[in-house]
């Protein structure tokens, strides 16, 4: 793209598209710099406009899981828009790529699996289990039985609903969210919230304990479910403590209260495993997965549908007939083939070995990199998904001052240096996701810039007078 055309695309650009999770205004005004405009893609790197090209360490939002410019997946999605671009599957409508796809999905899932329903995002697929849960216990003649309860810092989307099922009051605020019905409890994260001398055990006991007794301070009658993810996401790249899933499971089933596990991130390979719920013995009633089912080469986003709940659904169509949900793209024909295409290489390829031995060397490099650092609270991941927390003092765990931004000004040290790394939403967070293909050499290659960015901001600090 010559200077011109970059010039003549920034310019629609600001004038018309509305950027999530943009400053508006610093955008609008230029403080922001241009948009950057991303061309092409290959591998883990993609290029910008002006030919410059960026490690992509967080896989786009943690999606791009098998590495751009798979030319197997473009012939996928191309072989079936010329074939059939779209037909519906609504009153029993199908084709072959979606048949297979949801035969694929039920048998690889974890659990009892019976059917799959399809949406084109993570939100909305997580719409769609809030549903299900209420219909489910409509059918079962349990009309109180609603509430969904959610964590502290879980992310499930930002719709009505999935973003009142998000646990961080930042994606409510002016919003007028969270809606009724939604009930949070604590998040499973040992480093800031175990009570001094507690073990992993006795931390998640406890987060067990108190979600027992808010079920019961609430009423059991009114809890129709509870929404997690395996690995929390979005909310600081954090793996549960030991303990926390077995402790938490039994809580649930006691009180008849059906569990989704929200595998939008975890799903296909991410934690070294081919579904979160596997690395961590849960048994959902339901299944929430998108990005890595298409590796985001097309949206597509499903809702996997437990046996429990789903003979419910059967039994009770006698009564109220058809199943009245569906959106005009669920299982859009190009977007399942795409899904077939990724899948078919996450299987051959085994992703999720993958995922498992880098990222273990991952997990190793940055705990060697970066576990003694001054700025360096928290080291944390699993399979290839990670974390930096950095604080103030280690020692005492003070926090940074949030106007100090150092989460951010680290990212966009990484990107000044090539790399993407997020900067977490919630705290001081540089988080890292690259596609699963990563080999060991691009993650050296990785926690060598990261280790660079991270010592230009710590001189910075401490030339402002910010270090302990
Ligand atoms: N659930 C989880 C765990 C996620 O991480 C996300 C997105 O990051 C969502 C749901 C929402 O997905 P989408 O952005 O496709 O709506």
């Amino acid at each position: 793209m010559n200077k011109t055309e970059h010039d003549t695309v920034a310019a629609q650009d600001r004038n018309s598209v509305l950027h999530p999770f943009t400053n508006l205004k610093d955008f609008a005004s230029g403080k922001l710099g241009d948009p950057t405009i991303i061309e092409t893609g290959k591998g883990i790197r993609i290029t910008d406009s002006t030919g410059r090209e960026y490690i992509d360490g967080f896989a786009g939002l943690y999606c791009m899981n098998i590495g751009y410019g798979r030319d197997e997946v473009a012939e996928a999605i191309s072989r079936q828009a010329h074939r059939l671009a779209y037909y519906h599957s609504y009153a029993a409508h199908t084709t072959d790529e979606l048949a297979s796809l949801s035969d694929r999905l039920v048998k690889m899932a974890p659990g009892k699996m019976s059917k799959v329903f399809y949406g084109t995002s993570g939100s909305d697929a997580n719409e769609t289990q809030a549903k299900l849960v209420w219909y489910y216990n409509n059918l079962r003649g349990l009309p109180k039985k609603k509430k969904i309860i959610t964590r502290d810092r879980g992310y499930h989307g930002c719709s009505v609903m999935s973003g009142s099922l998000t646990g961080m009051n930042f994606y409510h605020d002016h919003m007028d969210l969270p809606i009724s019905g939604i009930l949070r409890t604590g998040v499973p994260h040992q480093y800031w919230d175990a009570q001094p001398g507690e073990t992993e055990l006795q931390f998640s006991a406890r987060r067990a304990r108190e979600l027992e007794e808010l079920i019961l301070r609430e009423d059991p009658d009114t809890i129709g479910g509870f929404i997690a993810e395996p690995v929390l996401g979005t909310g600081g790249i954090t793996p549960p403590p030991a303990g926390y899933w077995e402790a938490i499971q039994p809580i649930l089933q006691k009180y008849d209260i059906l569990l989704i596990a929200d595998e939008v991130i975890t799903a296909f390979g991410r934690t070294g495993a081919m579904f979160g719920c596997e690395k961590y013995g849960i048994t959902p009633d339901l299944i929430t997965v998108a990005k890595g089912l298409t590796s985001a080469y097309m949206p597509l986003s499903a809702a996997i549908v437990g046996e429990k709940v789903y003979k419910v659904m059967e039994e009770g169509a006698d009564r109220v007939g058809a199943f009245s949900h569906g959106y005009t793209y669920s299982g859009h024909p190009i977007a399942v083939a795409a899904a077939n295409a990724v899948l078919d290489i996450v299987e051959r390829e085994d992703i999720p070995g993958n995922a498992n031995r880098v990222g273990a060397y991952l997990q190793s490099s940055l705990h060697e990199v970066f576990d003694n650092l001054p700025i360096v609270g928290e080291v944390r991941g699993v399979g290839l998904m990670a974390a930096i927390e950095f604080v103030a003092d280690p020692a005492t765990k003070k926090r940074f001052d949030p106007a100090l931004k150092v989460g951010a000004r680290i990212s966009k040290a990484a990107r000044d240096l090539n790399l993407i790394a997020r900067a977490m939403p919630h705290g001081e967070i540089l988080g890292f996701a690259p596609p699963l293909t990563t080999t060991e050499k691009e993650v050296d290659q990785i926690v060598d810039i990261a280790r660079q960015a991270v010592n230009k901001v710590m001189d910075e600090l401490a030339k402002e007078g910010a270090l302990r």
